[in-house]
């Protein structure tokens, strides 16, 4: 007989959330801590969604998605989950470029990057002090018409190579591309610069861990290998989710799950208004990514004068299409120094290299293209890695591959998308609890809302509303 993962589970809980990534695990944490019934059901066999890692023989363990956050996530970890969390969080000084434009190092923030942008682009320093504070005053409501081609115009004219220090950092953080709302950038670009790029020493592994007992000490009924299928609603009002042969009621529902998916597939057309499913329909996803990672033998070091995050390109210029390409020209390597991961068991030393990517690149292959494909990447990665590290295919002990298709895989993120939606999501997004009476989604959305400080915030801001409408029902009139 199967395993019951529902077994013992109530038939009502006040709130499901559907999904255990970022945002799905601090709104669980959130209202669990308010005292409110929480189930929390995740598809897969992890909780963490794309906050996560996996391990493979030789004591090596890799994290998909920790390469760098800005300094917001120490509070918003503080707050929303623990100082033993927040406490974990460390700067990575060491950022590097490598391109045919320039090569520089750098510690990633407001300071010094003004002092790049005044001595080694030569630009005028009130231009920059314009340039930042334009940046950094952009918010939600403002102009969304201009895109971040166009503010990079107005500041830096014809200048390509500023355009590529400014942008490929975020593009591979974000996948937003110059055709974007300059919003998008302004938001995201600012919080990196207020302080740097952070990481979580101790692995993806170790904050999953630290979670999840923060999450049962605020009594949040945890399940894993339990897909939601579909959500039921009745008089304009969500009242229960469906997960293998059990319907368990709720007050309201969070959905982690993919925007688009929630809303088409888990609610259904049928249930909406028609402008509101076109609006949806419309809802372009952001783009996906490949990955590369490589362990090196036990014993083997590399010299932290390698960075800790670095953006390496041979294209002539920036151009968003190149950075999608399956011809690969731009790699990121996050280098995982037992510094900045403490290893458990033995002392290792690992590479992850990423680059943003099509999903139908990889998704029209034959299952032989497929993993040839797959091979190729993991040799080119290698050889590109050569070029800066000498020997390196000599000291690596295991080197495999994540393409689009596996990320659709784990997370069931249509297409394989990286970072959720476009910005267009975002309204959409925020919009569905006005369409359905205790439905709300929170996750990677619009670009401002992804990454694994959008995710947690998001999280945040979602999980108050349900709060607010649960205790507002529930007190006395
Ligand atoms: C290769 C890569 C590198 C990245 N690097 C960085 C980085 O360096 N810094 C950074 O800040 N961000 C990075 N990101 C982005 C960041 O990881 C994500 O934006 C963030 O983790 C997404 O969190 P989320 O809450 O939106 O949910 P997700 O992580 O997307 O999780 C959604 C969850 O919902 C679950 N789910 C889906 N459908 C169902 C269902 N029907 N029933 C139950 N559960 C369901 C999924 O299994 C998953 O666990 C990276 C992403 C990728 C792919």
């Amino acid at each position: 007989m199967p395993r019951d993962f529902l077994k013992g589970a109530q038939d009502e809980y006040d709130v499901v959330v559907i999904g255990s990534g970022l945002a799905g695990l601090t709104s669980a944490n959130i209202l669990g801590r308010a005292g409110h019934r929480v189930l929390l059901l995740e598809q897969h066999y992890k909780l963490g969604g794309l906050a996560t890692w996996f391990l493979r023989p030789g004591s090596h363990t890799f994290d998909i998605s920790l390469h760098g956050f800005p300094h917001g996530m120490i509070k918003s970890c503080r707050r929303y989950w623990s100082r033993d969390i927040s406490d974990r969080i460390v700067q990575l000084k060491n950022i590097r470029f490598d391109n045919p434009q320039f090569s520089l190092t750098t510690t990633f923030d407001r300071e010094d990057f003004s002092r790049l942008l005044v001595e080694r682009f030569g630009q005028n320093p009130e231009t920059v002090k314009s340039f930042f504070d334009t940046a950094r005053g952009m918010n939600f409501y403002d102009d969304q018409t201009t895109t971040t081609g166009e503010l990079f115009e107005r500041f830096f004219p014809g200048r390509n190579d500023i355009v590529r220090l400014l942008m490929e950092p975020i593009t591979y953080a974000n996948g937003s591309t110059l055709e974007d709302p300059a919003i998008t950038y302004g938001i995201v670009f600012s919080n990196f610069m207020s302080k740097g790029v952070y990481i979580y020493e101790g692995g993806t592994d170790d904050l999953i861990k630290r979670m999840t007992r923060e999450l049962e000490s605020n009594g949040v009924d945890i399940r894993i290998n339990c897909p939601v299928e579909s959500i039921d609603v009745n008089d304009g009002r969500v009242r229960a989710v469906n997960v293998g042969d059990r319907t368990i009621r709720c007050r309201a529902v969070v959905s982690n799950a993919n925007l688009r998916t929630t809303i088409l597939k888990m609610i259904g057309e049928e249930k909406l208004d028609a402008d509101y499913v076109r609006r949806t329909n419309e809802v372009r996803l952001n783009n996906s990514s490949t990955q590369v990672y490589m362990a090196l033998k036990e014993g083997e070091t590399i010299d932290e004068s390698s960075g800790d995050l670095f953006f390496t390109s041979t294209a002539d210029e920036f151009k968003t299409e190149s950075l999608l390409s399956r011809d690969i020209t731009s790699r990121t390597f996050s280098f995982y120094y037992p510094r900045t991961r403490p290893w458990k068991k033995k002392e290792r030393y690992a590479i992850v290299s990423s680059t943003n990517a099509n999903w139908s690149d990889w998704n029209d292959l034959s299952e032989a293209d497929y993993n040839a494909s797959k091979q190729d990447l993991v040799e080119t990665t290698i050889d590109a890695l050569e070029r800066y590290i000498p020997g390196v295919r000599e000291k690596i002990d295991h080197a495999e591959a994540a393409t689009p298709r596996t990320f659709q895989h784990y997370t069931r993120h249509e297409m394989g998308a990286s970072f959720g939606t476009k910005f267009e999501g975002l309204g959409v997004s925020r919009d569905l609890p006005g369409q359905i009476g205790g439905m709300y989604h929170a996750g990677s959305v619009g670009i401002i809302m992804s990454g694994w400080l959008g995710a947690i915030n998001y999280g945040v801001i979602v999980s108050n509303e349900v709060d607010q409408l649960l205790t507002s029902e529930s007190s006395p009139v």
